[in-house]
């Protein structure tokens, strides 16, 4: 038996734990009542340890590095391998306690976040914070490889393997000038359109309008739940059970359509992997940026573009009915195309939207690289607000304390998005060669869309972010697509 096979059972292993730590997380996000959740949380510890365990088990390193040596492995067990040699590497290079440490100053940096977010308070998250990012720089010592040229590439490399800063600058600067740049003329466009009147709907009648919304746009509902929580989320927790939430705004009906169209692409990826991908285990190895593309190409490509309005304004006559009933294609395709100069990035539009991401990234690689300190975070933040959407950020609730990320310890996931973006025109302008991308949502039928996905792309997307777009479009990214799509929208 060779050693990649003597491997099977710890895989075996591992996948039913993940399974099981996802139900539990599910559980804890959605149905938990408050008084179970500390139990449930120590469950999710106790899981998480044993699963942890498997990556420092002796015998189990040894079957890695053998299986590593004798080669012979197909190209998603050799991925497999690599990444599971970095992580015992890391592991080997961690000691112990400064890993329990470091999750423990996290943990409560999240835990005061929430609170000074509420209380608009960012000098009560700062000592914390001070102290993650303090670990965050040491932990990217451990994770730096030859080829990084700065310290904030460790971590972009852990969402985005094999991208640098070098690679990102490159697309998000003139992607920066453009969107700036053309600011004013896409307002100056829109103010033109009178938009029909955006009211209230209750909660249940948006519940019934999610539930045509997910088949509509292809997720299968016999392989997943919708259920609701404050922050939208998707999870793929297990082959056959692929998760989304939502949030009701009874004010604005757009931040629920949106979210179940997102979160529900997320999960039309993960529905879609075929039995190699569970067979080698990489199921779920697609990177972040690859997860937004999808979730982005539904969210936006597909729902808000002027071939599949009628598709969602006829869903909203059935469910929502009041105002849905006189409202004409054109007034519904401008609404949900509302531009504007935002704080928030949850709630952005799909012109503004990379704005907002790049002003994230370029403060957190500065941060990271050592150019800015935590304490001139905040003034930072308002200058690039300032500078780049034209707005004036009024306190630290709807500036700096707005996302979960950074006081969680994640630096590097923010790209993720905007490059998401990119990639989904890229595939968009290729997909086009092969079907009527546009006749199939005037259609209101999506199958020819996910058809093509699902053989030209969900295919490959286990593959490292610059080989599966080669490998799905022929050619590496290439920002022109995404430009040229909004050039074409909003001009
Ligand atoms: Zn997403």
């Amino acid at each position: 038996m060779t050693a990649y096979e003597q491997l099977a059972p710890y895989f075996e292993k591992k996948e039913r734990l993940r399974h099981l730590m996802s139900l539990i997380s599910f559980d804890v996000e959605t149905t938990a009542p408050e008084e179970a959740i500390e139990r449930e949380n120590d469950l999710l510890n106790f899981y998480y340890a044993e699963y942890a365990g498997i990556n420092q088990d002796p015998e189990f390193i040894r079957l890695v590095k053998a299986a590593k040596e004798e080669g012979g492995l197909n190209d998603a067990q050799a991925l497999l391998i690599d990444d599971l040699l970095e992580q015992i590497e890391f592991m080997e290079k961690l000691p112990m306690e400064e890993f329990v440490e470091w999750n423990r100053d996290s943990s409560k940096c999240m835990e005061v976040w929430k609170k000074a977010k509420n209380a608009n308070d960012w000098a009560m998250v700062l000592p914390y914070f001070k102290k993650l990012v303090a670990n965050k720089k040491e932990e990217a010592k451990l994770l730096a490889k030859p080829y990084h040229k700065t310290t904030y590439d460790a971590f972009l490399d852990q969402y985005e393997k094999g991208q640098t800063e070098a690679d990102v600058d490159a697309v998000f600067g003139p992607l920066k000038e453009f969107l700036s740049a053309h600011l004013p003329e896409v307002l100056a466009k829109q103010s033109a359109y009178a938009l029909p009147p955006l009211l209230p709907h209750d909660q249940d009648a948006q519940a019934h309008l999610s539930m045509d919304l997910l088949p509509a746009i292809g997720y299968d509902l016999k392989r997943g739940v919708l259920r609701e929580t404050e922050h939208p989320f998707s999870d793929s927790v297990a082959k056959d059970d692929c998760r989304v939430t939502t949030h009701y705004y009874v004010e604005d009906w757009r931040s629920s359509m949106f979210s179940v169209i997102h979160e529900g692409g997320h999960s039309i990826q993960f529905q879609n992997w075929p039995a190699y991908q569970f067979e080698n285990h990489v199921n779920g190895r697609a990177s972040a940026a690859l997860c937004e593309t999808h979730s982005r190409f539904f969210e936006n490509i597909i729902g808000r573009s002027r071939d599949f309005a009628p598709t969602l304004l006829g869903l909203c006559r059935k469910n929502l009915k009041g105002e849905f009933l006189e409202m004409d294609e054109e007034g519904f395709y401008h609404l949900i195309n509302q531009v504007s100069r935002s704080l928030i990035r949850t709630e952005s539009d799909e012109y503004t939207y990379c704005l907002h991401i790049i002003i994230r990234y370029e403060l957190e690689r500065d941060l990271i690289n050592g150019k800015i300190e935590v304490e001139d975070l905040p003034e930072a933040w308002k200058k690039k607000y300032k500078e780049y959407l034209g707005v004036d950020v009024p306190d630290f609730t709807q500036g700096i304390l707005q996302d979960v990320h950074w006081f969680g310890g994640s630096f590097g996931y923010f790209p993720s998005y905007a490059l998401g973006n990119l990639y989904g025109a890229q595939i968009l302008h290729y997909m086009n060669q092969d079907i009527n991308v546009a006749k199939a949502c005037q259609a209101g039928n999506l199958t020819p869309i996910l058809d093509w996905l699902r053989e030209k792309d969900f295919a490959y997307d286990y593959l490292n972010p610059k080989d599966w777009i080669i490998k799905v479009t022929g050619e590496p990214m290439n920002p022109k697509y995404f430009t040229d799509y909004l050039a074409k929208k909003f001009f």
